[in-house]
Order: structure tokens, then sequence, then C-alpha cells
């Protein structure tokens, strides 16, 4: 299957959980979980009908970048992001959805309002309270969510997160709690975005309110990790 036809069997899929649910298909965003892939390959995504590209390290995209990789779409960062790294992205992308802490949320609002500008951002969740997860604890979200919104370079449109890896029920459950946690807060906030969803469970999370989805494997393959070291 070409990248081509990955794009159109995932967009399908995407449409019957959205009517399922009784949700507008044109409501949910596929964004390319590019990671690991070539200009080339990301530049097939995109004339295949991606809606946005999500890069995971800055370095890999700004070396894309250049290259066109993203042209015609908006790119997103969706990895882990440190605060050295925020001068990169700040005005360059047009979401970032892994705000994970206050000290995070006020460099990115500081490296914004030097800019004069207001950075979109989503703050990640750590939903399954893994060890080894980023996000923040579900305990700590409502108070990171009333010091981002206080930021004035900050632009916190909704919420994101990458569930435990598990059965299709747990991720089910897992994306069930996250609506709970953002129409709790959406009110307050004016939140419009939920990301959440990957290749193996992207049904389930469009069922339960995601309006991105994230998707790598199964638009471009397995990735490639090259030979253990
Ligand atoms: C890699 C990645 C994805 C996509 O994962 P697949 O299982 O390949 O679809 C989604 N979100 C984040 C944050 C990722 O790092």
């Amino acid at each position: 299957m070409s990248i081509a036809d990955n794009v159109q069997a995932i967009r399908r899929r995407m449409d019957e959980a959205a009517l399922a649910a009784g949700r507008d298909p044109k409501d949910v965003l596929l964004c390319a979980a590019t990671k690991m892939n070539d200009a080339d390959r990301v530049k097939e995504a995109v004339a295949a009908g991606v809606d946005c590209c999500g890069e995971n390290r800055v370095q890999e995209l700004m070396q894309k970048q250049p290259l066109g990789a993203y042209e015609g779409v908006p790119v997103h960062f969706i990895g882990h992001l440190q605060t050295n790294k925020v001068k990169y992205l700040v005005g360059q992308v047009a979401l970032i959805h892994s705000v994970e802490s206050e000290r995070l949320a006020a460099e990115i609002s500081r490296r914004a309002e030097a800019l004069g500008l207001r950075q979109p951002c989503l703050l990640e969740v750590n939903i399954g309270a893994e060890e080894n997860k980023r996000g923040c604890a579900e305990a700590d979200l409502p108070s990171l969510a009333a010091y981002a919104a206080g930021l004035p370079g900050l632009d916190v449109r909704g919420l994101m997160t990458v569930p435990p890896i598990g059965t299709p029920e747990e991720a089910d459950g897992w994306f069930a709690r996250m609506k709970e946690l953002y129409d709790g807060l959406a009110p307050a906030y004016g939140y419009t975005v939920l990301s959440m969803g990957m290749s193996g469970d992207f049904p389930a999370a469009v069922r339960r309110g995601a309006t991105v989805v994230r998707v790598g494997t199964a638009i471009f393959g397995p990735r490639d990790y090259g030979p253990a070291r």
C-alpha cells in the first residue's frame, strides 16, 4: 500500500468513527506523525491530503522544513520539548501539543512575547499516571490550566495525551477520561482541541471526541530505527 492509499484508508475509518458517534467528520483533523520519515515521504503524505504534520524532535523539524517537507499544511510539534529548544519553535509551528509544566509554559510565553505573538499550545496529560511518560499528572491539570491561561504569550487551545499501551478497551477508557477532563475545562478556557489517538487506536479516540489524531505507522509503515547500538 502506498502512502496515499494509507491516508485514504485512515480517513475512511476516521469518517466512519465520527459518524458512528454522531459527529461531523470535518471536525476531526488527521495529523501525520512524521518522525523518522524523510522530506520526500512527508511530502507524499501532504499530497495525499493529511491536514497537518507533527514532528517530535526540533532538529528533525529544522532539517526538513527548509526542504519544503510540510509545504501546504501547518506543522505541529508533538514530542517532548526541552526549555532550551523552545526558542527554535515559537512562531515557527502552528501548535505545540506537549506543554507539561509551568516552567515550560512560562518559557514559551516569554519567547512568544518577545516576538510579539501568542503561541498556540496544548497541555499534555499523563492520563495513565505512568512513571516514564511525559505530561502533567491529572491532579495537577487544573492548576496548570489556570496558570497557562494567565500567560500573555500563550494561547492554550486544549489538551493532548499519549495513553498507556494496552488493549483497545483500555485505550477507550483513557480516551473517555480525557474527554471528561476536556469537558471540565473547555467552557472556562474556551478550549476547542483534543489531541488523542494514534495508529492502533485512532477510531476509538474519534468516537470519544478527539479533534486531532496523530498517526505515523499507519501512514508511513514501521519506522526504521536502524541497527541496534
Ligand atoms: C510517534 C507518535 C505518534 C504516532 O504513533 P504511531 O503509533 O506511529 O501512529 C503520535 N503521537 C506522538 C506524540 C508520537 O510520538
